[in-house]
């Protein structure tokens, strides 16, 4: 069946003030999936915006990596002078199974809510692009720093949420 999930996050603080380091959300995320090809639960598979399919990372014993039916069906952002925000809805395809390493069958629910989502940047004083991640988890708050000259970019204060629509 075609599941629909939510993935929200946000990100605060002085972000259109001076050193302006341009903060936005990248077009990959990776989300845990129970993945009905590979039957394993939390598989970790990687969304793009506008691919056709995901890449599923498969397990370390057994499945390789393999393509999947996956994809970003929206994806929003919003930045505002404090705030920088994402709502994206990931569609996938799922179908009940049993998880070949332990046996349990697969619960109805995701098993694992998790996503890990990629900020881009621009660094004013070095001139150069960087890069960095939210993921669900980690400890928060924190600062997000810039890799080059260190200024806090944003507070990460929200774990991103995940939440089945359908
Ligand atoms: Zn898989
Ligand atoms: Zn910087």
């Amino acid at each position: 069946m075609l599941r629909t999930a939510e993935i929200t996050a946000e990100l605060t603080g002085q972000l259109k003030g001076d050193g302006f380091h341009a903060l936005h959300f990248g077009p990959r995320l990776e989300f845990a999936v129970d993945c009905c090809i590979c039957e394993r639960t939390g598989r970790t598979q990687v969304f793009e915006r506008g691919a056709e399919r995901a890449l599923c990372s498969g397990s370390r014993s057994g499945f390789a990596r393999h393509y999947t039916a996956g994809r970003i069906a929206a994806y929003d952002t919003t930045a505002g002078a404090e705030r920088l925000a994402l709502r994206a809805l990931v569609d996938f395809w799922w179908a009940p199974f049993e998880d070949k390493k332990t046996g349990a069958p697969c619960p109805a629910a995701p098993s694992h809510p998790w996503v890990r989502l990629h900020i881009g940047y621009h660094c004013p004083m070095a001139k150069e692009s960087g890069r960095a991640s939210l993921q669900t988890n980690l400890a928060r708050p924190y600062d997000l720093r810039c890799g080059h000259c260190d200024a806090v970019l944003a507070t990460d204060a929200t774990t991103p949420a995940v939440r089945l629509l359908a």
